[in-house]
């Protein structure tokens, strides 16, 4: 399991030592959305390009911590290019990751089968759930992200 762990590891700090889509897009065309944690005082700024059902492209501008900014990464990788549905299913299982460890936390119970593999570099993240003030963190661009296409209504 270390070496699982070691791996996870190495995969945050090189998203949060370089993190992907870093920058701006021009709004319009693009929207552009906030979010703030101020549990550990994370800002993120999310800028979206949605067309033709696509997230056609996005960029994430903002700081804080590593979890938070590897987070939004590991995010824009994961949705970049990708119809909108498949975004939206994306966040939920991310969110539902976050969401059955903590339940598990809170009642000691087993958890719900994730599939890790479909989460790619994505499970990385599953290790922040053993600290759920972090768990704020983590979700910060998530949730930036779903409502920037919830005021598109895409
Ligand atoms: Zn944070």
């Amino acid at each position: 399991m270390s070496n699982l762990e070691d791996l996870y590891r190495e995969i945050i700090l090189d998203h949060y030592r370089s993190p992907r889509n870093r920058g701006e897009l021009p709004t319009p065309p693009a929207h552009q959305v906030e979010g703030f944690n101020p549990l550990c005082g994370d800002e993120i700024t999310v800028y979206i390009d949605v067309s033709d059902g696509v997230l056609q492209d996005i960029k994430i501008a903002g700081h804080g911590c590593s979890i938070s900014q590897s987070s939004a990464s590991l995010m824009s990788a994961a949705v970049k290019g990708k119809p909108v549905s498949d975004v939206h299913a994306t966040i939920d299982s991310f969110k539902r990751l976050m969401t059955v460890h903590e339940s598990q936390l809170d009642d000691q119970v087993e958890p719900e089968p994730v599939d890790l593999r479909k989460l790619g570099e994505l499970a990385a993240l599953q290790g922040v759930v053993k600290f759920p003030v972090r768990i704020k963190c983590a979700t910060l661009a998530w949730n930036t992200l779903t409502q920037g296409l919830s005021e598109l209504n895409a």
